[in-house]
């Protein structure tokens, strides 16, 4: 019940996300509604009322598919329905529904641009921190705050060594997330250890991930033979997957 509930209001704000989208990926839009991504003719107020807008098709011309809104619904229903079922209705689940919209967000930024934009990255590193550090306390949570810190340490210099070692593969936007996904994995454990497996893991999942997703993508010729395959949706699915399953991965 209660993951149905968050899934659905997931897809209530997905529309709203999707503007935040609409604005990193064309930059000069001032208007709070929906454009059409192929010609920018005006989707209309409707464009926002959530779920019925997958339905509305272009004004101009009604091939156009505007699929980075659904992507966006659908990919915050699912991150607030996962989150709902790890976390039930304890203290922790609106940090972690406020950091997966976030992510998802960056996500769909990062497919469409190829960029994960420093005005995202920073502030929520910088939002994270401030939540480990006073959330923690008053919650009886304490111990978290050095595992929290080890994870982001150990998945932020895991993703800036291989920006080092290999800058074509991984971006210097996908080091700037990392701490940001390694802070929010360590904070579920009282144990360092166990906070450096978990960013482990979700990194192994995701570079495998997003390496089997692009590769597939350019042998079926989505995509063109040189194309850039961006790696921060595949972090960010890593790092959902390892938050849910974590108690049964390391036995919290
Ligand atoms: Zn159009």
């Amino acid at each position: 019940m209660l993951i149905a509930l968050f899934a659905f209001c997931g897809l209530v704000i997905g529309p709203l996300l999707g503007i935040i989208v609409d604005r990193a990926v064309e930059r000069e839009r001032p208007e709070a509604q929906h454009r059409c991504q192929q010609c920018s003719a005006d989707l209309g107020p409707q464009s926002l009322i959530p779920i019925l807008h997958w339905f509305r098709s272009c004004p101009s011309d009604p091939s156009h598919r505007n699929w980075r809104y659904v992507l966006v619904d659908v990919g915050t229903a699912a991150a607030f329905g996962l989150a709902a079922w790890r976390f039930g209705s304890t203290w922790m689940l609106t940090p972690y529904l406020v950091l997966f919209a976030v992510l998802v967000v960056m996500s769909v930024i990062d497919i469409e641009t190829h960029l994960l934009l420093n005005v995202l990255t920073y502030p929520a590193f910088a939002v994270g921190l401030f939540a480990v550090l006073s959330l923690s306390g008053p919650q009886g949570h304490e111990d978290a705050i050095w595992p929290a810190v080890v994870g982001a340490l150990v998945f932020g210099g895991a993703i800036l060594l291989a920006f080092l070692a290999y800058p074509p593969g991984m971006g210097l936007g996908d080091a700037k997330l990392a701490p940001t996904l390694g802070l929010a994995l360590g904070w579920l454990t009282t144990d360092p250890l166990a906070a450096a497996r978990l960013s482990f893991y979700a990194l192994i999942i995701g570079l495998l991930g997003s390496s089997i997703v692009g590769l597939s993508l350019r042998g079926l010729k989505v995509l063109g033979a040189k194309a850039e395959i961006p790696m921060g949706p595949g972090l960010v699915v890593g790092t959902m997957a390892m938050v849910a399953l974590s108690e049964r991965v390391i036995g919290l």
